[in-house]
């Protein structure tokens, strides 16, 4: 059997080593420390903007502190992209609150801005006004900010940007994780870079950033003893695991530079195969390709490619399938418009790390043109 070729691989520079060597040799091993605060100020640099970051133990907890900060509670509703991953609605119902799945447009794949407006118009009526809106950047490629945001001013629903994959990405020269009341980052384990777990909540104020470590370190209160007049979460990040973010901020661009490569390589090798279609940049989107994702003329065709690298030995995987046809969460309401059931249908995620060899790619590429050339 040929090696493994992997979806997203984690990728590490050598730069993390010291950093976590350093935690060690002073001892900050616990859930605070000289690297949370350097890791902190490394991404709130990178983001500039004037925002403040704190580290947390994933992106899913930084989508729930930020439910939390907006007052999400008990039987209010939350609007979000359907076609996204399920940590981005999960946290609704940590909650206790209702999603409400609005479909994507075809230019980005991510939140149509109509379908966003009668969405909400559709909930006022019905006396249910969503608390917030959750917009993913998925694949790294922005979602139509302009759009969305002049939606949720006009109907003044606070945005929670969920920016876990597009670490990188910029909309108008400016980067995300900077467009939301809140903003949430990841670091997992197959992100454009990695702390092995963790993410981050990326705040406007400095109060704002302060309340959520408060809630993060369980909430405790300003006394001798331990006090508690909030329900706390244990959901901060670990001076080590903040080392291997430091030494990953070092790369951080050229992790992009090469996924973006990675992307120009697949479609100049496969754009002359009719059956394979590209997601553009639209003007003023800058993507960091996290995966490179084609679409097929048919979900046979999708199904059929994904098995045939399968076979080699090589990872892909179609699109994320949207929320409002998941088991669990199709009983919620959904405004759709058909589009993220059809790229379920037939998009396919390829091999995409920062670490793929060309060899590797190669061999992506020739299974890929096999298969056109015997279908
Ligand atoms: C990875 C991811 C998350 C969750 O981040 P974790 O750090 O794994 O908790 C949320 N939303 C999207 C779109 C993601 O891809």
């Amino acid at each position: 059997m040929k090696p493994k070729i992997w979806l997203s691989a984690p990728h590490m520079s050598g730069n993390e080593l010291p950093f976590i060597n350093e935690a060690f040799n002073s001892n900050w091993v616990a859930p605070l420390g000289p690297n949370v605060n350097g890791f902190e100020n490394d991404l709130q640099s990178y983001l500039m903007e004037d925002r403040y970051v704190a580290a947390l133990a994933s992106g899913t907890s930084a989508l729930h502190l930020s439910l939390i900060l907006l007052g999400v509670d008990y039987g209010d509703e939350v609007i979000c992209q359907s076609k996204t991953f399920s940590a981005s609605a999960n946290p609704i119902i940590y909650q206790g609150a209702t999603p409400v799945f609005v479909d994507s447009e075809k230019d980005t794949w991510n939140m149509c801005p109509i379908q966003l407006e009668i969405a909400i118009k559709d909930r006022v009526a019905k006396g249910r006004k969503p608390k917030a809106i959750i917009a993913v950047h998925l694949y790294g490629m922005p979602y139509n900010v302009d759009e969305i945001t002049k939606v949720a001013l006009k109907y003044n629903i606070p945005i929670v940007e969920d920016s876990a994959e597009s670490l990188g990405s910029q909309y108008n020269g400016r980067n995300c994780g900077t467009f939301g009341d809140f903003s949430i980052l990841s670091f997992n384990g197959n992100k454009i870079i990695t702390t092995s777990g963790g993410g981050a909540l990326v705040t406007k104020s400095l109060k704002l950033k302060e309340k959520a470590v408060f809630l993060a370190t369980q909430a405790r209160d300003n006394a001798p003893h331990y006090l508690h007049s909030e329900i706390g979460y244990n959901y901060r990040m670990s001076n080590i695991v903040a080392g291997i973010g430091r030494g990953q901020m070092t790369i951080l661009d050229s992790h992009v530079a090469k996924r973006r490569s990675n992307y120009q390589l697949y479609s100049n090798s496969l754009k002359h195969i009719d059956k394979i279609t590209f997601l553009n940049e639209p003007e003023g989107y800058f993507s960091n390709r996290w995966l490179s994702c084609i679409l097929l003329d048919s979900e046979n065709t999708r199904e059929g490619l994904r098995l045939a690298l399968e076979k080699e030995n090589i990872e892909s995987r179609p699109l994320w399938k949207p929320m409002h046809q998941q088991p669990i969460f199709k009983k919620y309401p959904s405004y759709l418009n058909g589009v993220s059931d059809a790229l379920f249908n037939k998009g396919l995620c390829l091999p995409s790390g920062s670490n793929l060899t060309n060899n590797e790619l190669e061999r992506v590429i020739s299974t890929i043109k096999a298969y056109f050339v015997t279908c």
